[in-house]
């Protein structure tokens, strides 16, 4: 598939955690790879910002089957990514994940896939949960409330419990998002791959009715018959360029996201006997952070209004002094005794998100324009299988494959589990009533 009449066989644009991942698998599949970012260096974008949990509770099989897959890549990360001289390796931390058994929650979607693709885990009881976990109230407060409404019964005193918790034994994170990305870009260096930082796309070019490559800020033309758009936050900007942005039955827009820090209340060792959560009760998310700290996003819960970001470079980075003091109290109905510090301790980013929270990995109606974009906020942790499903689709569709008419069906190197690509496609038909978030 090699191209001697341009520049490179391939551009990835964005060197974020999957721009990276792709431009390592091109590269290893032996395409001329360049990856072109804005930034000064790999990983600088949203994936920075990124909570990087590393869990399997999604609601489609695909997307079970994809981060299962993508956890075997952490826990072999120095075999995956190779040499890369001095540069250290990202570390997966352990930390179970639990999803309290909420009435109909999400543990209903996933764990149908949970069964059938032989994922692990425990079905805790109640008392079993609470003598596990003794630092956590398995009361049932939700569904979540707003601030000022305190007549909402959430702020109250509740009256059930859980019904006990899902507990997945071999989730967990990474404890710097960035290097994950510095990793892979290294890794793609090593295998021949080039990077050109602090260069803007400016234009997406065309000839004879497909993509022929790019144009940078200060006017050169670089030429590739194949041009990968993993822009995060600026996809959708990118795909507007591309002209394929109203052939896309879903797409993908900027949302600004807080994720706020909070010490372990006294008495919990948090580091050691911690556990991450998704808590469609409580509306937030939650997972330890090195230095005994609990680190709290938001799980989109109906009472909280999202906030779109037209444009991605005028996202307003302060954060809020609400969310911090909302997501304390609302994690304090879980963790018993959180703290809530005076001083608010956490960052702001923005999530690519997609109508219905999964990725678009994907060709486009532009012959040789292809995204891995719509990561909505829970795409980290499938960053190295994402670039293999990416470079399998490139591959194939180069070749003659059609995607569109037959979606493509990767098989994971490390666990065997087919993933369908057809779960991701920008056409995809999502079922009225699911009502999804980033749990995905
Ligand atoms: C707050 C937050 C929490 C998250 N938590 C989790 C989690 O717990 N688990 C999980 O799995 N996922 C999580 N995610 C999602 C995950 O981090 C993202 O899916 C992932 O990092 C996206 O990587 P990316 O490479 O697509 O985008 P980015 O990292 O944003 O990279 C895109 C790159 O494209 C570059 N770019 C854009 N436009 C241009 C242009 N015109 N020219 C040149 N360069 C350009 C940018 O500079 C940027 O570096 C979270 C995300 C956020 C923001």
């Amino acid at each position: 598939m090699t191209s001697e009449t341009h520049d490179y066989d391939a551009i990835v644009i964005g060197a974020g955690v999957i721009g990276t991942g792709v431009a390592l698998e091109l590269t290893r599949r032996g395409l001329r790879t360049l990856t072109v970012d804005k930034l000064p260096t790999a990983g600088y974008g949203s994936t920075s910002s990124s909570s990087a949990i590393v869990r399997f509770t999604y609601s489609t099989e695909a997307g079970v089957a994809m981060a299962y897959e993508g956890y075997r890549y952490w826990t072999d990360w120095k075999n995956h990514v190779g040499d890369i001289g001095d540069q250290e390796y990202a570390e997966f931390v352990e930390q179970p994940m639990v999803m309290p058994k909420t009435p109909n929650g999400h543990h209903v979607k996933f764990l149908p896939h949970w069964e059938k693709l032989g994922i692990p885990y425990e079905d805790l009881t109640f008392d079993e949960a609470e003598e596990r976990l003794p630092f956590l109230d398995l009361r049932i407060f939700g569904p979540p409330a707003a601030l000022d409404d305190v007549d909402n019964s959430f702020w109250g005193e509740p009256t059930a419990v859980h019904d006990g918790l899902i507990l997945s034994p071999n989730s967990g994170y990474i404890s710097d998002p960035q290097l994950s990305a510095l990793n892979l870009a290294t890794a793609a260096i090593a295998a021949g791959a080039e990077f050109r930082y602090n260069t803007t796309v400016a234009a997406i070019d065309r000839a004879d009715g497909r993509v022929c490559g790019v144009t940078v800020d200060d006017g050169e033309q670089i030429s590739a018959p194949i041009v990968v758009n993993v822009g995060g936050p600026y996809a959708r900007r990118l795909n507007e360029m591309a002209g394929v942005l109203d052939s896309m039955a879903r797409s993908s827009r900027a949302l600004r996201r807080e994720v706020y820090i909070y010490p372990a209340p006294d008495g919990v060792d948090y580091d050691a006997d911690g556990v991450m959560i998704g808590d469609t009760d409580t509306g937030v998310y939650f997972r330890g952070e090195r230095g005994n700290n609990v680190l709290v996003g938001n799980a989109e819960p109906d009472c909280d209004e999202l906030e779109w970001v037209d444009n991605p470079d005028t996202n307003d980075d302060v954060l809020s002094e609400d969310g911090f003091q909302l997501h304390g109290l609302r994690t304090s109905r879980r963790i018993k005794g959180l703290p809530i510090p005076q001083r608010k301790s956490g960052l702001v980013s923005m999530y690519d998100a997609t109508p219905d929270w999964l990725p678009i990995y994907d060709r486009t109606d532009l012959d040789g324009f292809y995204v891995a974009i719509g990561t909505s906020g829970n795409q980290f942790k499938n960053a190295a299988v994402a670039g293999h499903a990416m470079a399998e689709l490139i591959v194939a569709v180069e070749a003659g494959h059609d995607h569109d008419d037959e979606p493509l069906v990767v098989t994971g190197k490390y666990t065997g589990l087919e993933i369908d690509l057809g779960t991701f496609t920008r056409n995809r038909v999502v079922p009225e009533d699911t009502h999804m978030n980033v749990f995905g």
